[in-house]
């Protein structure tokens, strides 16, 4: 009885001890047997009515300390009361409601086109606690989507930058910026202070990655992703629902699937799909409402028209499915065929890099060369370099006989990695007189022509 009431007592205060501790008030019972009946992993103590007594009192003002400090932790101040106060009259939130958003937790994964209304939203409704990860810094070119950054915090890095904009909306929270990259070394140890992750990325790398870590931690993954004018929203949650790898076990070969600078998105896009995660995450944290745990929400803009798909839990899945493969974190960046670092480096070996000074040289100079400009027909109309030979990535493999004869070819992209590319597959061709340009056109109006405008 006595053990009975201490046990429920420790339960109740949710002592995380891998070891439990027993006190017997009977003074004759065999320490040894009950040992034996209640499991090894027991400590046991006998003790006498009166150090039973002062036991029942610390335990009492333990759970009264506990409980104080909860209330302390979660009650609303006048100012907080004032604020939210248009969520108190409905009935699904009210204070109660208001208190657990307080005390919640959230990692918002990448703080640019989804993460931007992702991170608004929660800050502005008052969940307690959110982290927010990214390593990139600001750039004029996220404005058009990433509202949560401006022009004034241009070429601050993206998790202070947002972290301001946030604490400026809301000052009663705490905001945790992680300036790091999100990687199978810092991911576990990061998202276990969460409730729920928010995938905000835009690779497949850290898709599969988010996802291990929601599985292994055993936590929602409130996951959006947005192309050109269609955008999907899903809640991952391996507890109740299928997870990513159970709907897409493996990756898309690399660089089938292009990326937002390369295939373009509507800037209004993210802001629909992420208010959606925001949603999601709120009603996941309140516990109302029909989420999207096991179905998949496909958005299209240019119809306005929304549809679902119902998702199933993969039998075979690798890491939630009965049997699992995938214990722990891996390599994401191979296992979705991405060379790494120093690979990257190594295939294209440093001769075939021209920098922007040299082509300048080149194109003044009397030997002849092939310049070609691989990128699409609309980026011709931003910036373009004199002699260029126009053939789109994409014609490339079935214009090889255009490439003929001695002359040096060069080719140019917006940034170098089209380009870098392109030259691996003419080199896979049998082509071997090619060289690409370092850094793109964007490099060369940098330091060579500063009329042209980089995008
Ligand atoms: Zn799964």
């Amino acid at each position: 009885m006595v053990k009975h009431s201490i046990l429920s007592v420790i339960n109740f205060l949710n002592l995380k001890v891998p070891i439990q501790v027993y006190f017997v008030f009977l003074e004759k019972a065999d320490l040894g047997e009950l040992r034996d009946k209640i499991g090894t992993n027991i400590f046991l103590f006998r003790i006498d009515c009166f150090q039973q007594v002062l036991i029942l009192i610390a335990l009492y003002l333990l759970i009264l300390h506990k409980g104080r400090l909860e209330k302390m932790e979660t009650e609303l101040t006048h100012e907080e009361i004032l604020r939210y106060s248009r969520h108190f009259p409905i009935p699904e939130v009210g204070l109660i409601g208001q208190r657990n958003l307080k005390k919640s937790a959230v990692l918002i994964v990448g703080t640019g086109g989804l993460g931007s209304p992702v991170a608004l939203y929660l800050a502005a409704a008052g969940v307690g606690k959110i982290g927010i990860v990214d390593f990139d810094k600001v750039e004029t070119s996220n404005l058009q989507r990433q509202i949560i950054h401006s022009s004034s915090t241009i070429g601050l890095s993206k998790v202070l930058s947002a972290k301001k904009r946030m604490l400026d909306l809301n000052p009663d929270i705490q905001v945790i910026a992680y300036d790091e990259p999100f990687t199978s070394e810092n991911a576990l140890r990061i998202a276990s202070e969460y409730d729920v992750l928010v995938d905000g990325t835009d690779n497949f790398p850290a898709r599969y990655l988010i996802n291990d870590v929601c599985v292994i931690l055993r936590i929602p993954n409130v996951y959006g992703s947005i192309f050109r004018f269609d955008g999907q929203v899903s809640t991952f949650y391996a507890k109740e629902g299928p997870c990513y790898r159970c709907l897409f076990p493996e990756p898309p070969p690399p660089g089938l699937v292009p990326s937002c600078a390369d295939a373009g998105v509507l800037g209004i896009l993210p802001g629909t799909i992420g208010t959606i995660q925001a949603t999601e995450t709120i009603k996941l944290l309140l516990g109302i409402g029909s989420n999207l745990v096991g179905r998949l929400l496909l958005y299209n803009a240019l119809d306005l028209s929304f549809e679902y798909i119902n998702l199933k839990k993969n039998p075979n899945c690798r890491i939630c499915g009965p049997n699992p493969t995938i214990n722990q974190l891996i390599d994401y960046e191979e296992f979705c065929g991405f060379p790494r670092q120093v690979e990257l480096h190594s295939s294209v070996d440093n001769d075939s890099l021209l920098t922007p000074e040299d082509l300048f040289k080149k194109l003044t100079g009397n030997k002849k060369i092939l310049l070609i400009d691989i990128r699409e027909p609309f980026e011709l109309e931003i910036s373009s370099i004199k002699g260029a030979l126009h053939i789109p990535y994409g014609q490339l493999s079935q214009r090889l006989n255009e490439l003929g004869g001695e002359q040096e070819i060069i080719l140019f992209c917006k940034t170098g990695i089209r380009s870098r590319r392109a030259l691996e597959m003419l080199r896979g061709a049998g082509i071997r007189n090619v060289k690409h340009l370092d850094g793109g056109i964007n490099s060369w109006a940098k330091r060579i022509d500063p009329n042209l405008p980089i995008y």
